[in-house]
Formats: structure tokens, sequence, C-alpha cells
């Protein structure tokens, strides 16, 4: 089975791992991170090109510490997509804050400006766009929304490292940027993430939340966890780095042969939609994600092509707002999403990252041809 996401790994990052080792420093509490953690967060900071780089646990801990670095506590509000990892949701739970769930545009699967427009209220204090499967989200019109109702704009680019948007990479275009490198993500360090910005003063603020609110040991100033990344994860992560570009390229190569070998069928067009890079969006290929006109026609293709041992899959089944936890939350009065139902029930990823093999994109192509 190709599964729709793996990591790749090589003899580097075992040295690395080995070095660590045999220095024997496997983290830092220092303000500023260990030794590794510095270097990968550096690493980060040349490729997106943004003033601050906060290395931290998780994706989840990157969103979770920038809705406290930024204030956000209970009473307040934040609007989210329902249509993402369940991740986006809990961060905004796990501080005191209420989830909005706006609906998505049936383009790129990214939140609905208008929708999310109309959300705002006075308790709103942030915005989540989500960079769904590397897509990027409409962060122009997001941005002067925000800037109107002064509200941050937190990115969730956990899926878009390399993905642009008006020549600028995804993560930088908001207030503050969130990544994860979990080990279904374009680069891993097993578990990990990063927060990234240009803000010093939220910059300050992160290193700190990080940090149980300390700076120099004992001195809490602010509400702080311990979301730390190991040495050995950033390790890990600042040799990923190196391969970055090459893994990027291998994606989008991927991408093309579907794309190319897809629209090679005559009767594409009235069966699915193939995901569209525009002049001012550029994907990372993250995933591979398609939509059916017809439901059950979708759920058929995707049988076929996990008995041929490609792991297609529904991203996200349900939406987070249909989840057992968030559907029977009193607290929560969820709007009909209409675009977030549709795309659940429409849509469906397929494998593109750099282990998938040209036999592998074959299988992929001849189960869609034999689909009429
Ligand atoms: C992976 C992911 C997260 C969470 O990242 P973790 O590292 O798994 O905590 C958040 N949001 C989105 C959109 C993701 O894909």
């Amino acid at each position: 089975m190709i599964p729709i996401n793996k990591p790749w790994l090589g003899v580097e990052e075992k040295q690395e791992l080995s070095n660590i080792l045999e220095e024997n420093i496997l983290t830092s509490p220092a303000n500023n991170g260990g030794k590794r953690v510095q270097e990968f967060e550096s690493s980060l900071r040349e490729y997106i090109d943004v003033k601050h780089v906060i290395a931290v646990n998780s994706g989840t801990s990157a969103l979770h510490a920038s809705l406290l670095s930024i204030g956000v506590r209970p009473g307040d509000e934040v609007i989210l997509p329902s249509f993402t990892f369940v991740a986006t949701a809990n961060s905004v739970m796990a501080a005191g804050a209420k989830p909005i769930f706006a609906d998505i545009n049936k383009q790129d699967y990214t939140i609905d400006v208008l929708d999310m427009e109309k959300k705002i209220n006075k308790s709103t204090k942030a915005i989540i766009p989500v960079h769904l499967y590397g897509h990027p989200s409409n962060m122009n019109e997001i941005n002067s929304i925000a800037r109107e109702h002064s509200i941050y704009v937190i990115e969730d680019a956990c899926q878009s490292l390399g993905s642009t948007y008006f020549q600028r990479q995804t993560g930088t275009l908001g207030d503050i940027g969130c990544f994860s490198f979990y080990a279904s993500k374009v680069i891993t360090t097993g578990e990990g993430g990063a927060v990234v910005t240009d803000n010093d003063d939220v910059a300050e603020k992160l290193k700190m939340v990080r940090n149980h609110g300390m700076i120099h040991g004992y001195d809490t100033a602010l509400f702080g966890l311990n979301l730390r990344l190991p040495e050995l994860s950033a390790g890990v992560g600042k040799i990923q780095m190196k391969k970055l570009d090459k893994m990027l390229k291998i994606r989008k190569n991927n991408a093309d042969v579907l794309t190319d070998g897809l629209k090679k069928f005559e009767q594409i067009q009235s069966i699915i939609n193939l995901p569209q890079e525009t002049a001012d969006k550029k994907f990372n290929w993250y995933l591979f994600t398609v939509n059916f006109k017809d439901k059950n026609q979708r759920d058929l293709v995707k049988n076929h092509l996990i008995n041929e041992g490609i792991g297609a899959t529904v991203y996200y089944d349900p939406p987070v707002h249909k989840t057992p936890y968030y559907n029977n939350s009193d607290s929560l009065s969820v709007d009909v999403l209409p675009n977030t139902i549709w795309a659940w029930h429409h849509v469906l990823s397929l494998p593109v990252h750099p282990l998938v093999t040209e036999n592998d994109l074959h299988k992929i192509l001849k189960v869609f041809e034999n689909c009429k």
C-alpha cells in the first residue's frame, strides 16, 4: 500500500541523530532553545523569509501558542473553517475561546471570505484561515477585512510549507503563521511545529509561552506551557529543510503527471474537477485533491484505488463541526455550512509525495480511465 503521505528520510538524518546522541544534549530550556532548535529555526527563517521563527513540539502547539501570545481568552471568538483537521478548532478550545465555523469556497476549499466577514462581531479576536491541501487562502481579502475590524490573522500553514501567494510564502502573509512537522507533512521531525511572525513583541511572547511564560527561569510573567521541541527532532528538521526544494519538485512533477494523464481522458471533465493553481497561488502539492460531480462515483473510485494499493483518502470525513464532540457541544450553535458539506461528500485526495512511484501514478490513472 502506498500511503497518502510518508516521511522521506535518509542517511543524513541518521548521522545527525547519532551526532546529537554522542553530544548527549537532548533539549534546552533556554529562552532561545538548544543548538539544533536554533539551527532549524534559522533554516526556516531563511527559507520562508520571515523575521522570527519559534520552533515548538507540534502544529497544535504552534496554534495554541499563537492564540495565547495575542491574549485570546475565555469570552473571545475565533473564526475558522470547519473543513480542516480538528487541531485548528481544538487549539481555540485550549485557549478557552469559542470556535466560530465559517464555510469554504468550492474553488480551492479554503475559507469563504464573505461568510467569514458575516461572522465577525465585537467578541471576534482572531481569524484562522487554513491553507488546506497546500492551497493558499485568499489572504489579501482576509487581511483587509481583519485590519478593518482590528482582528488578528493566524495562518494555519500546517499543510502549506512551500506554497506561495503572490510570490510570498504562506505563513508570512498574516500576523502569525503556524507550521506542523508531523510525520505526514511536507517535511517532518516526527512530531513538531513552528510559529513564524514579523512582530517582535509577539515573538518575545511566543518564546515565553513555549517555556512556561519564563525568560530567565522561574520568572513566569505570563501563562505558558512546555511546548519545547527536542533537539533530536530539531536535528532531523534541519536536515529535512535541506531537501525541501527537492521534495517539492518531486511533488510538483507527480502532480503534473496526474494532471496531464487525467486530462487525456475525454470524459474526465464530466466526472471530476482537478486542483488548479493560478498565477498568484502556487501549491506545494501536499495533496492532489479532486472533486467528483457524483458522490457515489467518488466512493467507488476511492475503493478501487484502495484495492489497487493506493491510499486515496477523504479529508475531512467528517468536517470538524460534524464530529461527535463539536456536534454535541451545547455552547456551539453552528450554521449550515453548505459548501463544507458538499466538499465532505465530493472530494478525494491522492498521494503525490516523493515516495510515490511512476507505477503508482500509472495505477491511479488506470483506475480513473476505467471509471466511466
Ligand atoms: C497537521 C495539522 C495540524 C496540527 O499539527 P500537529 O503537528 O499534528 O499538531 C493543524 N492544522 C492542520 C490543517 C493540519 O494539517
